[in-house]
């Protein structure tokens, strides 16, 4: 395949780069990546070895040495070549996002643009890592508050995006001066690759030192273990569910290490009746459809006022009559694959399951076979009548299933409903109520770290602070002040007066 070649993809990789060099091992075992797409296998990658760790830790540590001396203005020079090259090669890496992680193609191109996208807010804030000056309470004192880099940043990134989640956190980190090891999810480890060969252009035109980009490859309870227990690596940000979450929180809390969670989401639309159909109605069926339910952002629930619960439902179950399911590649296909056959076992299980509960199956549900299908990833989405409390609907099923939920009474009430889940990423709400919207981004409204109104639950800009509350993890990335995570802030006071006054006015003669 062409895009293969052009970003220099072999028929087997290694799996360990310091950034310009490939680290040699074959003999750890390997991961064979086939398409979700058609079932083809695509290339195949050895697993970095714990020699090969090494390496890549002791050369990340040398190489935060030049590159935080280096001003971050000169960094952010470095990362808009970065954006660059992406640039240059935002086609091949679209299509093997596409291909190999089942998105469609234009999803695939989008995840592209949000890197370049991420690498221009990058080169702009490299000029405003600001700190603040302030007043101190003693005479000819100066005190203001500055950041610092780190040092090794670890990056354990989930399939579903496997490239965009890792440039927002290595492209901020590296204008904060620190150095990112990358470990990608096992099930996409060649568009990490890619991105390191595109990495390696700029670093070698540049005569940077190895390190400052990293990439391991390998399983996530061992290598993504061992970054966990790793006290060289500070700060460890891990996207992801929930479960895997949990543990590393607690695991890199136990070395005192920082972290930045981003895990599951059950996000839910609250339909008014003063909801405009015409922009909730595609706002929630992209949101529940597209990446085949596999957004964390992904509407899993939608909260329909009684008064139009019966129009609503029809008008859904029409327009998932209606969905096109086939190659992503094909851009008049709305619904890709699921990312592989346990991931499709997953959805009939909670289909199931969600029945057994009392949830009445509405459309949907298959797992499709035949011409096109031969993957056994492509499944039909589903919806299912449900109530809230129901197990299945309290958690998070990476895959395309919408819950439908009636409220009555006010949007309190459906409020109420929404935050009644464990996690906390996104939410939205459609109406034209100025109340209801202003309740529902109050304080005493969602407890989600996204609130959109009259827009869906799915995506989101890199210009805002990304990530969400509760299980979610409390983590924020890419934009706002997010880069503030990947520094160490320090306080600092200056006394350029002849005298030593101690704070609080206290006296200590010797
Ligand atoms: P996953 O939890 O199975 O894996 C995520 C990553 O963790 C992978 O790289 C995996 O190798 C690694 N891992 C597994 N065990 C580990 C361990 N013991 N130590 C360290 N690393 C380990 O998730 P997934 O199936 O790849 O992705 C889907 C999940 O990610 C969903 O729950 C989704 O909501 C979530 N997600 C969240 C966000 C967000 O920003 N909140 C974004 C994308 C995906």
């Amino acid at each position: 395949m062409k895009f293969l070649n052009e970003l220099g993809i072999n028929a087997l990789n290694y799996g360990a780069s310091t950034g310009i060099n490939w680290l040699q091992t074959t003999s750890n075992g390997q991961f064979d990546i086939a398409s979700p797409a058609d079932g083809k296998a695509i290339a195949s990658v050895y697993k970095c070895s714990s020699d090969d760790y090494e390496q890549v830790v002791n050369t990340a540590q040398a190489a935060f040495k030049t590159w935080r001396k280096m001003p971050a203005p000169h960094r952010g020079e470095i990362v808009r070549q970065i954006g660059n090259k992406l640039r240059d090669f935002k086609q091949p890496l679209g299509e093997l996002v596409a291909y190999e992680m089942g998105k469609s193609l234009q999803e695939g191109l989008g995840e592209v643009q949000e890197m370049i996208d991420i690498c221009d807010f990058a080169v702009g804030l490299s000029r405003q890592l600001d700190g603040s000056t302030l007043h101190s309470e003693r005479p000819l004192h100066r005190m203001y508050d500055q950041y610092h880099p780190l040092g090794i940043v670890g990056v354990v990134s989930a399939f579903n995006f496997p490239v965009a989640v890792w440039a927002w956190n290595a492209m901020i980190s590296a204008i904060c001066g620190n150095v990112t090891l990358w470990k990608p999810s096992e099930k996409t480890p060649l568009t990490a690759i890619a991105c390191q060969n595109i990495l390696n252009e700029v670093l070698t035109a540049n005569e940077l030192p190895e390190g400052i980009f990293s990439l391991v490859i390998g399983d996530g309870n061992v290598l993504g273990e061992g970054m966990l227990h790793d006290k060289r690596i500070p700060l460890m940000s891990v996207t992801g569910s929930t479960r895997v979450g949990r543990h590393a929180g607690t695991s890199v809390a136990a070395r005192f290490g920082k972290s930045i969670l981003e895990l599951g989401g059950n996000n839910a639309i609250i339909l008014t009746p003063q909801a405009d159909l015409k922009l909730a109605i595609p706002g929630t069926v992209f949101g529940a459809v597209g990446t085949a339910g596999q957004r964390c952002t992904t509407t899993r629930r939608v909260i329909i006022h009684e008064s139009i619960y019966q129009q609503v439902k029809d008008i859904l179950v029409k327009a998932y009559a209606g969905l096109k399911i086939g190659n992503p590649l094909d851009e008049s296909n709305h619904v890709g694959p699921l990312i592989d056959q346990q991931a499709v076992a997953m959805f009939s299980n909670a289909l199931e399951q969600v029945q057994a509960q009392g949830g009445k199956l509405l459309c949907g549900g298959e797992v499709l076979s035949g011409a096109g299908y031969e993957s056994g990833c492509y499944v039909k989405p589903a919806i299912v009548e449900a109530e809230n409390h129901y197990d299945m609907v309290q958690n998070e099923t990476f895959a395309p299933i919408l819950y439908l939920i009636k409220y009555s009474g006010d949007v309190h009430d459906a409020l109420a409903i929404q935050n009644d889940v464990v996690q906390g990423l996104s939410s939205a709400i459609f109406t034209d109520s100025l109340r209801e919207a202003e309740n529902f981004l109050s304080h005493w409204g969602s407890d989600c770290g996204i609130a959109n109104v009259n827009i869906g639950t799915s995506g989101a800009e890199i210009g805002g602070a990304f990530g969400g509350e509760k299980e979610t993890g409390g983590g924020r990335e890419s934009g706002s002040d997010a880069w503030k995570a990947y520094m160490r802030r320090q306080t600092n006071t200056i006394n350029y007066s002849t005298e030593l006054p101690l704070a609080q006015g206290i006296k200590f003669d010797i």
